[in-house]
C-alpha cells in the first residue's frame, strides 16, 4: 500500500501521518463523528482484550473453590498463560513486522529499526534482547501477581463480585469506562514517574528505547510495572464482575504494545490495514514530556498542557514550554543576590 497517500516521509525515512491526533469527539462538541470514533474504541483492540478476557475466563481461570486459597500451582499456572499470551502478541507482531519486515518501513514512524543500533544503555547492547528479558524477568511476573491477588479476593469475598444476569447494564456500562479507568490511572502513575529521582532511577529504564519495538511495551523497571499493574486495585473499590477485572488487565497487560508497535498502521492484505493507536505515545518516547496519558478518551494531556497532536504547532508548543523550564531552572541554580 502506499503510505505516502497517507503522510510524508523526511530524509531521514521518518513518516508523519497527515491526520493530527484529536481528542474525543465530544470533549470537542463533534458529536457527528461519534459514530466513527465509537467504531474506533471498540475495534479492533478493546474487542481483542474483551474477547482475551472471556476466553480466560471459560479456560484458564480456576474454579473459585480453588482460587480461595493461595497456592504455586495455578499462581504458575496463569503466569505460564500470560507469557504465552505475550509470546504470541507480542512475538508475533514483532517476527512479522520487525523481524520478517513485511512491510519494511511503510506506515513508520521511525525509518530505522532498533536491531540496526546495538547500545550501551540496553543489556547486552541489544534492545529487543534487553527488553524481552525485563518483560518476562519483571513485568508478566508483576502483573500475575497483581491477578492472583484481585482473583484471591473475589474467591474470598473481599471484592465485591456482581452477576451479569442482575447486573447487565451496570456492568456493560462499565465495561465501556473500563479504557477511561485505564487512561486515568496510565497517565497518573507515569506523571509521577517522571519526575526527578523515579525518573532517574526507575522510568528511564523504559525510555532507553526511543525507537520502541513490540517487546518495548513491558520492559519497565519493577517499580514501574509493580505501579503499572496496581490498575486491579480499582476494581477492590468499584463493584464488578472478574470478566470486566480481567478486560482492565488485559487492556494493561497486552494492550501495552498499543502504544509500541512503531507503525502508524499495520498492512493485513494489499487493500486493509489495522490502526495500531500507537501514534500519541510513540510521540511520548520521541519528545519525553509529552502524551502521559492515551490517545484522548479522558484529555488529561489536553488539560494539563502535555499534548502533542503531532502538528508544527504543537511542536512549537512543546518547545515554548521547554524553554519557559529551562529558564526557570536556570534562575533557580543561578546564585541569589547580595541584599
Ligand atoms: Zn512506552
Ligand atoms: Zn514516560
Amino acid at each position: 500500500m502506499d503510505d505516502l497517500k497517507f503522510g510524508t516521509r523526511d530524509k531521514r525515512g521518518n513518516w508523519t501521518p497527515n491526520d493530527h491526533l484529536d481528542i474525543a469527539p465530544f470533549w470537542r462538541g463533534k458529536f457527528s463523528e461519534l459514530g466513527k470514533f465509537a467504531l474506533g474504541y471498540v475495534w479492533p483492540w478493546n474487542a481483542f482484550h474483551m474477547a482475551t478476557a472471556v476466553l480466560y475466563w471459560i479456560f484458564i481461570v480456576p474454579d473459585m473453590e480453588t482460587m480461595k486459597t493461595l497456592s504455586w500451582g495455578w499462581a504458575l499456572w496463569l503466569f505460564a498463560a500470560n507469557a504465552v499470551g505475550v509470546f504470541l502478541l507480542f512475538g508475533g507482531i514483532e517476527f512479522f513486522y520487525y523481524v520478517k519486515r513485511k512491510q519494511e518501513t511503510r506506515f513508520k514512524y521511525n525509518g530505522k529499526f532498533p536491531s540496526e543500533h546495538p547500545s550501551d544503555v540496553f543489556w547486552f547492547k541489544s534492545q529487543n534482547l534487553d527488553n524481552f528479558l525485563r518483560t518476562y524477568i519483571f513485568s508478566v511476573p508483576l502483573w500475575t501477581l497483581w491477578e492472583v491477588g484481585a482473583l484471591w479476593a473475589f474467591a474470598n469475598g473481599w471484592a465485591e463480585w456482581l452477576n451479569w444476569e442482575d447486573n447487565w447494564l451496570y456492568l456493560s456500562m462499565l465495561v465501556l469506562l473500563v479504557p477511561a479507568i485505564h487512561e486515568i490511572h496510565f497517565f497518573v502513575i507515569h506523571r509521577l514517574i517522571h519526575t526527578g529521582f523515579l525518573y532517574k532511577y526507575v522510568h528511564s529504564v523504559h525510555h532507553n528505547s526511543i525507537n520502541p519495538s513490540p517487546w518495548s511495551s513491558l520492559s519497565m523497571h519493577p517499580v514501574e510495572g509493580f505501579l503499572y499493574f496496581s490498575e486491579i486495585l480499582w476494581f477492590m473499590l468499584i463493584p464488578t464482575n472478574p470478566i470486566v477485572m480481567l478486560f482492565n488487565l488485559h487492556s494493561t497487560g497486552f494492550g501495552a504494545i498499543n502504544g509500541h508497535i512503531g507503525f502508524d498502521q499495520l498492512e493485513l492484505t494489499e487493500e486493509t490495514t489495522m490502526p495500531s493507536h500507537a501514534y500519541a505515545h510513540y510521540l511520548h518516547h520521541k519528545y519525553f514530556e509529552v502524551n502521559y496519558g492515551g490517545d484522548g478518551l479522558i484529555p488529561l494531556d489536553k488539560w494539563f498542557g502535555y499534548w502533542h497532536d503531532g502538528s508544527k504547532e504543537a511542536d512549537e508548543q512543546m518547545k515554548e514550554r521547554f524553554r519557559k523550564k529551562k529558564a526557570k531552572l536556570a534562575a533557580k541554580k543561578a546564585p541569589t543576590p547580595a541584599e
